[in-house]
């Protein structure tokens, strides 16, 4: 179609005079904006633009996209006409300021018309240079303005021919090109609302939109997902009736004050499962900024709130019955000390301690005092109050911590209660029940002593008191105890000192076979000769510091001392052995077969299987993995283990053939009446039997008399050691007594 040429002829009426054609495809390019997708834009323009070409005879319709900024143009769209070469390549990031008249007609918004170039102002040089070598003759270039914003511009350039641009034309154009803007616009913000929906469908989080009335208007999948209520069941309804919250108000009042509110709730799921939700409420504000809706985004944090009370409750409670631990019971004990300062109510903190533990683990193994001490203190949770405390010290001690007494009556009766569930049977198994007791110290405030530790200790000095007054029974602390506990500690200190002034000694006593009366080895036994007195025996100073690091010296001391011994008696009777006594405490240190193996390796001539290590029989329980490494230790290096006072502990069978110990010593106290008491000398007889059939050697203690000596030989026990051989002598009796020829015991 070849456009005719008209000229607008002044003084006439106005009058659109355009071809048809240009105000169909007006029509149609505004109808197809409306309603194509934005993603159709591009070739809808392309097309528009090629229409127009062709209609109005140009060569080259394009147009150029400006950036955000307005200061450079890209062509993107070009259409030309058949042999004319497209020049869109050449023309990217065209920058604005190279063209300034140009841009300036642009930017105002009128455009350029040129039915020549020689109506190209004189300011216009830059313009005449670019379109001149291009043979373009005459041209329209149209802004592509919208709602103030400047997208870019259209153009149309006739280079075979002039071509002069009627008014009404270049209006109606004006119209399509504006259209051309209002395409980009729309683009524009469905890109942005397509990102927006993208968000609120594929966030993590759960979304929900309300009106102004916080009635929802939309939730995204993940809401559903994590709270179970389906969108049809969401939209239309209140927030607070959707995702109930007690503090409702607060967040009300919190998001109408500023805007927002963040915060963690608890929330029933739609299945009825509790879940704990970390949320943001905030306000979307009109122009008038006022609230037009709100916005709440939330998400599950309920695994994270498991996992967190999960480390709380390893962190301050006792794993195997769950009660608080010693750092949780610290700060109760503060908290209660506090509360009792500033109220002056009564407070008792009690120190419960079961009496005879070991043997139930020893019996039933640990399995089985594990579900006592559970048990119990399911019962002691049970029996005491609200706002007690019931903490586990570890091992079979528990603590009470027990706030606003009305009296100390009131506190003896609770106590009461507790030990009547400790005391009630506890049920191990359909055949098995256990029964126990428990030995309690109490301290109570006021008055109030420093600090929290210091209660403890005091009620721990007062439990001392109530298991040496025979256990089972309540001791309140009292200046007594303190000053007794006192003396504990100077008594210890003073026998620490004379470890170090050197002023303890070792006896020996033989361990001989009954038979032919020949010495085997020594058994050494310590002795403190205080200076002007008579020499102190073990019994009444060993107990004392028997559970603190002064025993681990003292034996390193009579390791020492004994091996020198053994190696000096080796030119008198070679082969002679010496046995230590060991205390539970170093058997369970795992640094005690180090400290033997170095006391062996200052005797290098000395064969170590010389030495016999004593352990009483329950020794290895108190720590059974520990006590196990250090005899098999000791053992690989060459030293046997004794197990001592064997009869008066609670070993089984089992036990007895776990430990790595070679010899059984039977205590004296089975000894003692085996000449008139037909039941001990069945004992007796039971042990011998027993030990020999787990291929150790058994060896009897505290013989005195010849009686003893023969119902044990009768009974098949051929070692012995007592009064009645020998009693425990200082080395230089003991040289004498093995130059003596050897007498046999029973004659
Ligand atoms: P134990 O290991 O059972 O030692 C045997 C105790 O029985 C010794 O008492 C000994 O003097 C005494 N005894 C020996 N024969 C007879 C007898 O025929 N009749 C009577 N009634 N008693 C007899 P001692 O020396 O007073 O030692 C008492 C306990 O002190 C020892 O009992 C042992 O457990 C402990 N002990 C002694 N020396 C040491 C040591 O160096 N280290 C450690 N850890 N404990 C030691
Ligand atoms: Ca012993
Ligand atoms: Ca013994």
């Amino acid at each position: 179609m070849k456009p005719k040429r008209r000229t607008s002829l002044p003084g006439k009426p106005a009058e659109v005079r355009v071809p048809l054609a240009l105000l169909s495809l007006l029509e149609r390019t505004t109808n197809d904006l409306i309603t194509l997708p934005s993603a159709a834009l591009d070739a809808l323009i392309d097309r528009t633009l090629a229409d127009i070409g062709r209609l109005f005879g140009a060569d080259r319709a394009y147009l150029f996209l400006a950036s955000d900024d307005g200061t450079v143009f890209d062509n993107t769209h070009e259409w030309c006409a058949p042999g004319i070469t497209p020049q869109r390549e050449n023309l990217q990031g065209l920058p604005m300021g190279l063209l300034p008249w140009w841009a300036a007609e642009m930017m105002a918004g009128r455009g350029i018309v040129l039915g020549s170039l020689d109506e190209l102002p004189p300011e216009a040089g830059a313009e005449r240079a670019l379109l001149e070598p291009q043979g373009i003759q005459s041209l329209l270039a149209l802004p592509m303005r919208w709602r103030g914003r400047f997208w870019g511009l259209a153009g149309f350039d006739h280079v075979a021919q002039r071509r002069v641009w009627l008014a009404d034309e270049v209006a109606v154009l004006r119209l399509v090109v504006s259209a051309f803007a209002q395409g980009f616009e729309r683009r524009r913000l469905d890109a942005r609302l397509g990102l927006a929906s993208t968000v609120f469908h594929h966030a993590q989080e759960g979304i929900f939109v309300t009106d102004g009335e916080r009635r929802i208007l939309d939730v995204n999948p993940t809401f559903t997902e994590i709270t179970g209520c389906r969108a049809d069941a969401a939209i239309g309804r209140l927030q607070q009736e959707v995702l109930p919250h007690s503090d409702g108000v607060e967040i009300r009042r919190a998001v109408a004050a500023v805007g927002l509110w963040r915060g963690e709730i608890d929330h029933e799921r739609a299945d009825g499962q509790n879940q704990w939700l970390r949320v943001t409420v905030s306000a979307v504000r009109d122009e008038r900024g006022e609230a037009s809706g709100f916005v709440g985004v939330f998400s599950d944090i309920t695994r994270l709130r498991e996992q967190e009370r999960q480390l709380r409750q390893l962190a301050y409670h006792d794993p195997l019955t769950q009660l608080p631990n010693r750092v949780l019971l610290a700060d109760r004990m503060r908290q209660a000390l506090a509360r009792s300062r500033r109220s002056g109510e009564l407070l008792a903190v009690c120190l419960l301690d079961l009496d005879g533990f070991k043997p139930i683990n020893d019996t039933h193994g640990h399995a089985g005092g594990d579900r006592v001490l559970v048990e119990l203190a399911r019962r002691l949770t049970a029996v005491l109050r609200e706002g007690d405390t019931v903490a586990r010290l570890g091992g079979d001690e528990f603590v009470l911590v027990l706030p606003g007494l009305s009296s100390q009556a009131d506190c003896e009766l609770l106590l009461q209660r507790a030990l009547a569930e400790v005391e009630a049977p506890i049920p191990l198994s359909a055949q098995v029940t256990v029964r126990l007791t428990a030995s309690v110290g109490v301290r109570t405030v006021p008055p109030a002593p420093d600090d929290a530790d210091t209660l403890l200790r005091q009620a721990d000095q007062a439990l001392y008191a109530a298991k040496r007054e025979g256990r089972a029974r309540i001791h309140r602390f009292d200046a007594e105890d303190e000053r007794l506990a006192e003396q504990r500690h100077a008594r210890i200190s003073q026998v620490a000192e004379a470890l170090q002034r050197g002023e303890m000694r070792l006896h020996y006593q033989p361990i001989v076979d009954l038979r032919s009366g020949r010495t085997l080895r020594a058994e050494a036994l310590v002795r403190w000769a205080r200076p002007g007195g008579p020499l102190v025996p073990p019994g009444e100073w060993l107990p004392l510091i028997e559970h603190t690091a002064v025993i681990s010296q003292l034996g390193d001391w009579v390791l020492a001392t004994a091996l020198e011994a053994c190696a000096r008696w080796q030119l008198v009777q070679p082969g002679l052995g010496v046995s230590v006594n060991v205390s539970a405490r170093e058997l369970c240190d795992p640094d005690h077969a180090r400290h033997v193996a170095a006391a062996l390796a200052r005797h290098p001539g000395l064969p170590p299987q010389l030495l016999q290590l004593e352990v009483v029989e329950s020794a290895p329980m108190t720590a059974l993995p520990s006590a196990m490494a250090t005899m098999r230790a000791c053992t690989a290096l060459g030293a046997a283990f004794a197990l001592d006072d064997f009869g008066t502990g609670y070993s089984s069978l089992a036990y007895l053939k776990t430990l790595p110990a070679a010899v059984v010593k039977i205590d004296r106290s089975f000894v003692a009446h085996l000449a008139d008491s037909p039941s001990d000398r069945r004992i007796v007889q039971g042990i011998i039997e027993l030990v020999g059939g787990c291929g150790l050697e058994a060896v009897a203690e505290g013989v005195e008399t010849q009686a003893q000596a023969r119902e044990l030989l009768a009974a098949g026990c051929t070692l012995g050691q007592g009064y009645g051989i020998l009693p425990p002598v200082p080395e230089a009796q003991w040289i004498d007594w093995l130059r003596q020829p050897p007498r046999p015991v029973v004659p």
